[in-house]
């Protein structure tokens, strides 16, 4: 059987898991948070194996082997339930986990567990539960059955009302230091340069970075931080801009561009030098406001028509607050 490879800031989490497991303080609830791409769900989801595992190994891991963990691996396990956000009749997700899971929720915890042994309830994002949502669990978390479990995961734990969170017994991911996150990406093969310009990408974020890899966008970023520099030194046009970027994932292309915004700022604070010499550009204000702009902005994008003009404007605003002299022997396309 093999074991699941968890990161050093995962293990740290299991090793509490365990230990209250093994001592039998193992609550009911249990609310797992901390910052998003951490591995929370992927020790929520050992866990879950591991309390429903009908044979659990001298390791404290599940055993892989009996029904129950058969079950879990073929993903239909019929005493695990996962809540979370489900599709709008348009298919997108809706925004929040509505009191009707919450009951049939605890409809389901009331059935007794098929394979004898749990029950355990996956809910996440759980900070997205809406108002009568968080009151149902509520009561569902005030009559804790014997042998169900409840394992929220939250990145975002103080949307979460505070009666709840006081019922859950909390584990909380914390970001790693740089050199253990780097070790991470390098055990998980990832070449050294690699993770190295996508960690300072991602300031410092394994799960991030690891994200900027897989889905490519590290290149991607490093073209949306060329072009905002050309925008500012006169070189590109905003409408040009505005127009590339409508034709090709829009919505990626502006959160790397807030990301950049975040990154100057950083460094600014830090009077850490900018290669592409964007450090040197407006102020504080200047930026927080444009990155203020840009999400909001980003999360309108959903209306298709008026993407390429509100880009458009967005860039513009860019030029016009940060506009600096053209660098010497440089192209002048054309100010926008
Ligand atoms: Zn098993």
């Amino acid at each position: 059987v093999t074991r699941p490879a968890l990161s050093s800031w995962q293990q740290s989490v299991w090793d509490n898991l365990r230990g209250a497991l093994d001592a039998g303080r193992l609550g009911h609830a249990l609310l797992l948070s901390g910052p998003a791409l951490l591995g929370k769900a992927e020790v929520a989801g050992q866990l879950a194996r591991r309390l429903l595992c009908t044979a659990p190994a001298a390791d404290g891991f599940a055993c892989g082997r009996c029904r129950a963990c058969t079950l879990l691996a073929a993903g239909h396990h019929p005493d695990l339930s996962s809540v979370g956000l489900v599709e709008r009749d348009d298919g997108r997700l809706k925004t929040e986990i509505g009191v009707a899971q919450m009951r049939e929720l605890s409809a389901w915890f009331a059935l007794t567990p098929q394979l004898g042994r749990a029950q355990v309830a996956l809910i996440e994002p759980a900070d997205r539960l809406n108002t009568s949502a968080a009151n149902a669990l509520l009561k569902t978390l005030e009559e804790p059955m014997p042998a169900r479990y409840l394992l929220l995961i939250s990145s975002d734990p103080q949307r979460l009302p505070a009666t709840i969170r006081s019922r859950c017994q909390q584990l909380q991911f914390h970001p790693p230091a740089l050199a253990e996150a780097r070790a991470a990406l390098l055990a998980g093969g990832v070449p050294a340069d690699q993770a190295d310009a996508a960690l300072a990408a991602a300031d410092g974020h394994p799960g991030l970075a690891r994200q900027y890899l897989q889905d490519g966008s590290l290149t991607l970023r490093g073209e949306v931080r060329a072009a905002l520099a050309a925008l500012a030194d006169g070189r590109l046009r905003a409408a040009s801009l505005a127009a590339e970027w409508t034709q090709d994932r829009p919505d990626l292309r502006l959160r790397l561009a807030a990301d950049c915004v975040r990154e100057f700022g950083r460094k600014r604070a830090a009077s850490v030098a900018d290669p592409a010499g964007l450090t040197a550009l407006g102020d504080f204000p200047k930026l927080a406001a444009w990155f203020d702009r840009a999400n909001r902005v980003r999360a309108q994008l959903a209306a298709p028509l008026r993407q390429e003009l509100m880009l458009a404007e967005l860039l513009a605003e860019w030029r016009v607050a940060f506009s600096r002299p053209v660098p010497r022997g440089a192209e002048t396309q054309g100010a926008g």
